[in-house]
C-alpha cells in the first residue's frame, strides 16, 4: 500500500520531506482496491453505528459497491433483494464511470449512487454507496450524500489507523534491528580481540546465544578444534544431515529450510580470506527468524572466519617459531661434532629431549649388506643390531620413503616390531633420512602412552630428519676426507704420518710394541724390466699380503716408495719376527711377477731408557740395512 512510486510528487522528495508528507498524501491506489474490502466493511460498520437512527435506513436498502460490482456491505430496509441489488449495481456502474451522483430507474425500483472519492483526488471514486427504494426523493439523496462523506471519514480513519499501526510496527522493528546491529557489532569486535582459536569460536557462539536465545547452535569445522565443546562437531560429507551443511561449506553459501514443529534450520559458512573453515548452524523457531538476518549472520560468520584464520595463522606462526628454535638448537648441537658416532648419539638424546619421548633409535642403511644397522639406541641392547629392509616399521618407512605415525601399537599391530615390543612403546613416529632419492637411515621415536604424538610432532620429525640427514652426511664426508688424508691411495695402507701419530699414542699407554720395516728387493730392476705399471701392481700385492698377515689392532703404512712399515702394539720381537717371516714367505710365494722382501725389525718396552718413534725407526732401519747387506729376502732384528 505504501507504494510511494505511484505518487510522483512524493517519490521526488527528499527522505525528510517524504516523512512530512507521507501522512498527508498517503492514499489508496488502484492496486490496493481488491485488498480494501475488509477495511471498507469495517468502515461501513463504524458508519452504521455512528449514524443509527437516520431515516435513510428505514426508507431504502443501502449497498456499498466496489468498482468490480461486488456488494461489500448491505444495510437499511431490503424488500426485493435481487431486483434492488441489480438496480443499485446499474447506478453504481454509471457513477464509477461518470464520477458523479447517478440515478437509475428499473422494474419499479429507483436507485441513487453516490461515489466516494479518494482524498488526494477528489474526482476519483474508489467505492460507491447506493440507496434503492420504490421512491427516492431529494431528502434521501441528500442524506445519502452526507452519508458518503461520513463513510469516507470512517474509511480514512481506519486507513490511517492501519498506517499508524504499520509505522509503529516498522519503528519497533527498526529499534530491534538497531539493537541487533549493536549486538552484532559488539560480537564482531570481541571476535577480533580473541587471539586463540578456541576463544574466537566460543565467542561467536556465545554472541549468537544472546542474539537468538531460543536457538540451538552448532559449529561444523573442517579441522579439529575446541575439543570437548559439544557444540562443535567435525564436518561430515556423507552424513545424512551432512548434505545440507556440507553443501553450504562446499558452495560457501548460506541456506535455510523449514523443519517440522515450525523450526527453522539456518546454515552459514564461516569464510576467511583464504578458505572456508566451517559452517555455523542455527535451529530456531521460525517466528524468531527474520530473513534479513542472513546478512548480519553471514557478516558475523565471516568475521569469525577471518578471526579464526588470523588466530590460526598466529598459532601456526608460534608453532613454526618453536620448530625453528628446535631445528636451530638441534643443528647447533649436531654440528658441534663431526664424528659420525657423536652425531648419532646426539640425535637420539636430542629427539628424546624434544619430544619428551621414552625411547629413540637411529638406524643407518648399509648398501653393501642391504640391511639396517642400529647406530644409536636409547635401549643399549639394540646398538649394532641388524635388521632386514623388510622388517618392522623400519621396513614400512624404507618401502614408502614416507614418515609414519602409529597412535596405538597394541590396537594397530599389523606390523610386528621388536623395538616397539622391547621398549614397551604404544605410540610411534618414524621418519626416513633421505640422501637424494635413497633412504640413508631411519629414525624411530617411541612413547609408552598411546596417542602420545600429535600430527605436528610427526610433521616436525620429517623436518628434523632432513637436518639430521645433513649432519650425518657432513660427518660422513668429514670421515671420508679424513680417511683419504691418512690413507695411501695406491696401496690403501695408512699414511706415514698416521703411523707416526699412532705409535706415539701407543707408546704413552702400552707396555711394549714392535715395528717391522718391509722393503722390496731390487725393485728398481722390476720397474726397469716390467715397467712402472707392473711395479705398482706388485706394490699393491705386497700391501695386501701385509694386511692379510696382521690383526685389526695392528697398523700397516706405506713408509715411502717401495718401503712399508707395520706396527704391532703389545707384541714382543719374537712374535713380531714370526709375523715378518710369514710376510716374507708369502711375498716370495704369492707375488707375480715374483719379488722378495727384506725386513728390519725393532721393539720397544716400557723398560727402555728412552722410548721414541725415531729410536724405534732408526733401529729397524739399521736392521733392514743389514738384511740387504747380507743377501736380501731375510729378516734382521735391530
Ligand atoms: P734394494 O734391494 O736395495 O732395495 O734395491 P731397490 O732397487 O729396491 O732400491 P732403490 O732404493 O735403489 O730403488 C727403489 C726403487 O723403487 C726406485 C723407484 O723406481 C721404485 N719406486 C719407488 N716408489 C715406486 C712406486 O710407487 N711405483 C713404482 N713402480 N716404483 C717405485
Ligand atoms: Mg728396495
Ligand atoms: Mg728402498
Amino acid at each position: 500500500m505504501r507504494d510511494f512510486s505511484s505518487n510522483a510528487e512524493v517519490s521526488a522528495s527528499s527522505p525528510a520531506r517524504l516523512q512530512e508528507l507521507w501522512y498527508e498524501f498517503e492514499d489508496i491506489n488502484d492496486n490496493d482496491i481488491p485488498y480494501l474490502i475488509a477495511l471498507l466493511k469495517d468502515s461501513f460498520h463504524d458508519w452504521m453505528a455512528e449514524s443509527n437512527g437516520l431515516p435513510l435506513f428505514s426508507q431504502s436498502a443501502l449497498y456499498l459497491i466496489s468498482p468490480d460490482m461486488i456488494v461489500i456491505s448491505t444495510a437499511g430496509t431490503v424488500r426485493d433483494e435481487t431486483s434492488q441489488i441489480a438496480v443499485a449495481q446499474r447506478a453504481a456502474c454509471l457513477s464509477f464511470d461518470t464520477h458523479v451522483i447517478e440515478k437509475v430507474e428499473h422494474d419499479g425500483w429507483l436507485a441513487v449512487a453516490v461515489p466516494i472519492m479518494r482524498r488526494t483526488d477528489n474526482s476519483l471514486p474508489f467505492v460507491v454507496i447506493t440507496a434503492c427504494a420504490e421512491v427516492v426523493d431529494e431528502a434521501i439523496t441528500a442524506q445519502l450524500q452526507s452519508a458518503s462523506f461520513h463513510l469516507r471519514n470512517c474509511f480514512y480513519r481506519r486507513f490511517e489507523r492501519m498506517f499508524v499501526k504499520d509505522i509503529l510496527k516498522a519503528q519497533r522493528e527498526s529499534e530491534q534491528e538497531a539493537n541487533n546491529r549493536a549486538s552484532w557489532f559488539a560480537a564482531a569486535k570481541r571476535l577480533y580481540d580473541g587471539i586463540d582459536v578456541a576463544s574466537v569460536l566460543s565467542e561467536m557462539m556465545n554472541s549468537l546465544i544472546t542474539l537468538y536465545p531460543e536457538s540451538q547452535i552448532r559449529l561444523y569445522l573442517s579441522q579439529d578444534h575446541l575439543e570437548g565443546d559439544p557444540r562443535v562437531q567435525s564436518l561430515q560429507f556423507n552424513h545424512p544431515t551432512g548434505d545440507f551443511v556440507a553443501k553450504s561449506f562446499l558452495e560457501a553459501k548460506p541456506n535455510s529450510r523449514m523443519r517440522e514443529h515450525g523450526q527453522m534450520d539456518v546454515v552459514v559458512p564461516m569464510t576467511g580470506k583464504q578458505a572456508v573453515y566451517g559452517v555455523l548452524r542455527l535451529k530456531l523457531p521460525a517466528t524468531q527468524w527474520n530473513h534479513a538476518d542472513f546478512t548480519a549472520l553471514t557478516l558475523l560468520a565471516d568475521t569469525a572466519g577471518n578471526a579464526f584464520e588470523n588466530a590460526k595463522l598466529y598459532e601456526q606462526s608460534n608453532v613454526m617459531i618453536g620448530e625453528l628454535r628446535l631445528i636451530n638448537e638441534l643443528t647447533k648441537r649436531l654440528n658441534q661434532s663431526l664424528k659420525l658416532k657423536d652425531v648419532f648419539h646426539y640425535t637420539t638424546s636430542e629427539l628424546i629431549r624434544i619430544y619428551e619421548a621414552d625411547c629413540c633409535c637411529l638406524l643407518s642403511y648399509d648398501p653393501l649388506q642391504q640391511q639396517f644397522v642400529v647406530m644409536s639406541s636409547s635401549l643399549p641392547s639394540f646398538e649394532n643390531e641388524h635388521f632386514s629392509t623388510e622388517y618392522g616399521f623400519t621396513g614400512v618407512v624404507y618401502r614408502s620413503q614416507e614418515p609414519v605415525i602409529i597412535s596405538d601399537y597394541l590396537i594397530n599391530n599389523s606390523v610386528s616390531s621388536r623395538w616397539m615390543d622391547e621398549t614397551g612403546s604404544r605410540s610411534l613416529i618414524a621418519a626416513p633420512i633421505l640422501a637424494g632419492s635413497e633412504v640413508a637411515g631411519i629414525i624411530l621415536v617411541g612413547h609408552r602412552m598411546p596417542h602420545y604424538f600429535s600430527y605436528d610432532n610427526y610433521k616436525l620429525l620429517q623436518v628434523l630428519s632432513s637436518h639430521i640427514g645433513l649432519a650425518m652426511s657432513n660427518a660422513s664426508l668429514h670421515a671420508e676426507v679424513r680417511r683419504m688424508v691418512i690413507t695411501d691411495h695406491l696401496t690403501n695402507l695408512s699414511a706415514r704420518h698416521y703411523l707416526n701419530d699412532r705409535i706415539q699414542r701407543k707408546q704413552r699407554t702400552d707396555r711394549c710394541g714392535s715395528l717391522i720395516l718391509v722393503d722390496i728387493d731390487k725393485f728398481k730392476d722390476v720397474n726397469d724390466t716390467f715397467g712402472h705399471q707392473v711395479g705398482d701392481r706388485i706394490l699393491v700385492q705386497v700391501a695386501d699380503i701385509i694386511k692379510s698377515s696382521i690383526r685389526g689392532t695392528d697398523t700397516a703404512a706405506r713408509w715411502g716408495g717401495e718401503e712399508m712399515a707395520v706396527y704391532l702394539p703389545e707384541i714382543r720381537r719374537e712374535q713380531a719376527y714370526r709375523i715378518a717371516e710369514r710376510i716374507r714367505m708369502k711375498v716370495e710365494e704369492e707375488t707375480d711377477p715374483k719379488v722378495t722382501v727384506s725386513c728390519g725389525l725393532s721393539e720397544w718396552t716400557f723398560e727402555d731408557e728412552k722410548v721414541s718413534v725415531e729410536a724405534l725407526f732408526y733401529r729397524a732401519d739399521m736392521a733392514l740395512y743389514q738384511a740387504k747387506h747380507n743377501g736380501r729376502n731375510c729378516i734382521y732384528v735391530g
